[in-house]
């Protein structure tokens, strides 16, 4: 294998203000075949080293585990052209052979899962039960786009005229642009790109800095389950030389769509740049979800759902709750519940010890904005029922808040990490003004037995995804989205594919009646 570094049997002693039972492990090593540990950018069926690298750390401990290919935009221009020459062979290819072509990608995924999570714990923190699930759920979406690939149907319509015809068919929009988040390393990636290779469209891919890793392992089996040269390219690169790509990426007049997953400031930017050229966009941006319990509620439901829901990657993921709204009549019951389940289950730690639930955060930064809230909260009044503290690196205590109110920051912005702030309510109006009173609408939570509620809530969210009675909702079969500023188009299920196609009408006229 090319270059370097990548080394990955580090020995490290622990994190001395975490918990007893993490300190008792010393050894963290990531062990994976080497093959499936790629460096260099993978652009036009080919692995190549760029001018300098950068390195990937392991945010548990900090250390290095590997150091990558720094492109820019010397590179990112490179792939745009190799994918647009690829496109024009990829669109030919039937929707059959494509679907196999997915198919044998899956496999590999399958196959590989244990490893490919490896690569998620070690580059991004999160605990291996959790890489091994997202694993899984990114390989289902090769798996369910390898399928939707064979349904692209047009219509024909009924004309007006008695000489003409009128079809509507669906075509790829060419070159896609696909700029990735760090959280989900490996599925976010799957989403967009299989959807688009199904669709018949050639993409460039931008993983985050902090998790390429987990995106060239993908170009690896990509590249063994026969996607031809051109099809799936990733450069990955340094937040330094991250606008310098982003801008080819945005602007080139090859690429006729983006879909970026990540935060509502970055969407924002990278639309500015998309619109000289009027490209197609598809926006995953950031959610402030609302966790909505009633007094009807089955509380260790809501309480299930509340685990789920807020400390999965340690509440680095969009759809996780952010304020939890809790009804008066059940809300003693309700924070005394989530106090125990929290003492109970979860447990900081490097993310390959498997008795590990909660990682760190994906840096120093991301743990200060979570101390940060909590310390406005209190100053204004909330009392800490559980956690509370800063820990050693980027390692932040589970927190579990109550008497927060509408004017604490943590109720106010996404905090993406493990706070848990609880508001208490009195009705079901003011319970939705408060969810509601945001720009942005990714997920929102309701729990209740209440059938005439739950019909009254879910359809007044203002949220693009609503949990009734469940706190974990991901799947390829359905829409992921937001509404208002958390972002446009759907990802994943029958709708996913068609942020992938134009579609042409095609009079057919002069017809002899
Ligand atoms: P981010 O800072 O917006 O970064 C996301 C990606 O955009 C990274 O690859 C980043 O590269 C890249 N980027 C940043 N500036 C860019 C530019 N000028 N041109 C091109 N690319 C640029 O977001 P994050 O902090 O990593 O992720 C957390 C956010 O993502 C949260 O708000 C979360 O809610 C959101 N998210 C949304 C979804 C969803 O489906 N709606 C899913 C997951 C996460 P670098 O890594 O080099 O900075």
């Amino acid at each position: 294998m090319s270059s370097l570094c990548v080394l990955l049997r580090k020995t490290r002693p622990l994190l001395h203000s975490l918990s007893p039972a993490m300190q008792k492990h010393h050894q963290y090593t990531l062990d994976v075949t080497a093959s499936l540990v790629r460096t260099q950018s993978f652009v036009d069926g080919q692995w190549t080293s760029a001018a300098s690298v950068f390195p990937v750390l392991d945010p548990a401990t900090g250390e290095e585990i590997a150091r990558v290919s720094d492109c820019g935009p010397a590179e990112a221009k490179r792939a745009v052209d190799a994918a647009y020459k690829a496109f024009h062979s990829w669109k030919q290819v039937t929707a059959k052979e494509r679907s196999v072509l997915l198919r044998k990608w899956f496999d590999l995924m399958v196959l590989h899962r244990e490893d490919l999570a490896k690569l998620i714990t070690f580059e991004s923190g999160k605990p291996i039960q959790e890489a091994r699930g997202e694993i899984t759920y990114s390989a289902s979406f090769l798996d369910w786009f390898s399928e939707e690939a064979r349904r692209v149907y047009g219509d024909i319509v009924p004309s007006p005229h008695r000489d003409r015809k009128i079809l509507l068919l669906k075509q790829p929009v060419g070159v896609a642009s696909i700029i990735t988040p760090w959280n989900f390393p490996s599925a976010m990636i799957t989403r967009k790109a299989a959807a688009a290779l199904a669709a018949g469209c050639t993409v460039v891919v931008k993983p985050a800095e902090d998790t390429p890793l987990s995106a060239l392992a993908l170009a690896e089996l990509a590249d063994q389950a026969g996607i031809p040269a051109g099809v799936f390219n990733v450069v990955p690169c340094s937040r330094e030389k991250t606008p310098s790509v982003g801008h080819v990426l945005c602007t080139d007049p090859l690429v006729a769509k983006i879909s970026f997953t990540g935060s509502t400031a970055t969407g924002k930017v990278l639309l500015r740049m998309a619109a000289d050229t009027v490209k197609k966009a598809s926006m995953e941006l950031g959610g402030h979800a609302p966790f909505m319990v009633f007094d009807s509620a089955d509380v260790d439901q809501a309480v299930t759902g509340a685990m789920g829901s807020k400390f999965r990657n340690s509440g680095q993921t969009c759809v996780c709750s952010n304020r939890f709204l809790v009804q008066s009549g059940i809300h003693d019951v309700f924070v005394e519940r989530m106090g125990r389940a929290m003492d109970a289950e979860l447990r900081l730690g490097h993310g390959s010890d498997p008795n590990t639930t909660q990682g760190p955060l994906i840096n120093a930064r991301a743990a200060d904005k979570v101390a940060h809230q909590i310390s406005d909260a209190v100053t204004q009044g909330a009392r800490v029922v559980r956690g509370g503290k800063r820990l050693e690196g980027s390692f932040m205590e589970p927190t579990l808040l109550c008497d927060v109110t509408t004017d604490m920051l943590c109720t106010q912005e996404e905090t993406f990490g493990p706070l848990l702030p609880v508001i208490r309510f009195n009705t079901e109006e003011e319970a939705l003004a408060i969810a509601n009173a945001s720009n942005v609408g990714l997920a929102g939570y309701c729990f209740s037995q209440d059938v005439s509620q739950i019909w009254r809530v879910a359809e007044a969210l203002e949220t693009g995804i609503v949990g009734i009675n469940e706190g974990l909702l991901s799947t390829p079969e359905a829409t992921f989205g937001g509404v208002k500023q958390s972002g446009l188009g759907r990802e994943g299920s029958k709708y996913g594919i068609e942020e992938y196609l134009d579609v042409k009408y095609m009079c057919f006229g002069g017809l002899k009646p």
